[in-house]
């Protein structure tokens, strides 16, 4: 390899192709193959990287490796911990956090399994205040708070929060700032640049995209922040195994490829259900008519692959997703087949009865639009 830096700074599709490899070694892969081991030759005293196989793994560094260039380019003092799932990586920032007494701040329109975290916090004696992701309003109850969790864009209702905004407010008050980062990918934001301390993630999602395997990651630029949730993960074991790890470096090649495209079919699959009359509420942060959109332009660099809206009534939104025959009723979004689902069906989200859930795959755009355009046509018979 070259022993200078590149001169300028890469783009996204190179960052992916190369993140997290090694060294080159003659006679060796490119990219390491899983290591599969529940403990490693240990001779004398315990030191070195690799131990027992819940503490490292050399699959893992290597993934983490990249997944910390993705999320903070050019940082060299970023870490990313990887996990087993996202919610993983979500209750480890959340739980090693929080003492009894403190106040931990959440949206109230987040990830369907926050309120269980919730109802696991309060059962420890930490204080926990909700508000809507839309408009900052987790800023009103900020008062008094150690760590803000914000999701931005929320899913599944698409809503953007201010990350600089929040976070500056939040520091100012001595609370840390965790953004969930799932819907984005760390080619669409960068929560440490906007001042976050973590960014957590599902892997499971956009970032490993082929609907195959669970992971989650949280990343952070303070060592001991990040030794903290190492020791965490040690403690709860939530590991994710050799090759569900390896499965997902083996993907990072593709994520520029994958996103763009998807975010391309999302825009796309927005614009034409916004020229039908049975769509109301249509969600895009890409849109420029959209109500997150201003604040997803000044901090994203991309705005998903996810799409929501809602159809008349829950026989409506069956009709519908039962007229597809490019994307699946399926739950989980960021694969690169397009999946889609009448999201009330899981109670728990505020959505009404005929609420989809769209998420863009890879597919030819043409072939995509002209699926959902003849699956509107169908269902409205
Ligand atoms: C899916 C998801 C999670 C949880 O991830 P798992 O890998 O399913 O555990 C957390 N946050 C968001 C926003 C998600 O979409």
């Amino acid at each position: 390899m070259t022993a200078h830096p590149p001169s300028a700074p890469l783009g996204d599709g190179t960052r992916a192709v190369r993140a997290g490899l090694p060294e080159p070694v003659k006679n060796e892969p490119p990219l390491p193959g899983p290591v599969f081991a529940a403990h490693f030759h240990l001779p004398g005293d315990v030191e070195g990287p690799y131990t027992y196989g819940r503490d490292s793994n050399p699959t893992w560094t290597l993934l983490e490796r990249a997944v910390a260039e993705l999320e903070a380019p050019g940082d060299e003092s970023a870490e990313t911990v990887v996990f087993a799932s996202g919610m993983a990586a979500v209750s480890a920032v959340l739980l090693s956090r929080s003492r009894a007494g403190d106040i931990v701040v959440l949206p109230d329109d987040g990830y369907q399994a926050l309120p269980l975290v919730r109802a696991r916090l309060e059962a420890y004696g930490v204080e926990v205040r909700t508000a809507p992701t839309a408009d900052d309003a987790q800023l009103d109850v900020l008062e008094g708070a150690r760590l803000l969790w914000l999701e931005t864009p929320s899913n599944p209702g698409l809503d953007v929060c201010d990350v600089r905004r929040l976070a500056e407010a939040a520091h100012a008050g001595g609370a840390l700032v965790a953004v969930d980062n799932t819907l984005a990918t760390p080619l669409g934001q960068r929560p440490l640049e906007l001042g976050a301390d973590f960014s957590v993630a599902s892997g499971t999602k956009g970032l490993t995209g082929h609907g195959d395997l669970l992971l989650g990651h949280v990343t952070c630029r303070d060592p001991q922040l990040a030794a903290d949730i190492r020791h965490w993960r040690k403690i709860v074991g939530a590991v994710p195994g050799p090759m569900e790890a390896w499965l997902a470096h083996r993907s990072l090649a593709t994520l520029q490829l994958r996103t763009h495209r998807q975010w391309d079919n999302a825009l796309a699959v927005a614009e034409a259900l916004a020229g039908r009359p049975e769509v109301t509420g249509l969600r895009y942060p890409g849109l420029p008519g959209d109500p997150s959109h201003q604040r997803a332009a000044r901090q994203m660099w991309g705005y998903g692959s996810v799409v929501s809206f809602t159809l008349p009534d829950r026989a409506h939104a069956e009709r519908f997703l039962a007229a597809l025959e490019l994307v699946e009723d399926a739950t989980s979004f960021g694969g690169v087949r397009s999946t889609a689902e009448r999201r009330g069906r899981w109670g728990g989200d505020a959505v009404a009865e005929g609420f989809v859930r769209f998420s863009a795959g890879a597919e030819d755009t043409a072939d995509l639009v002209a699926d959902v355009l003849r699956g509107l046509d169908i269902a409205a018979t």
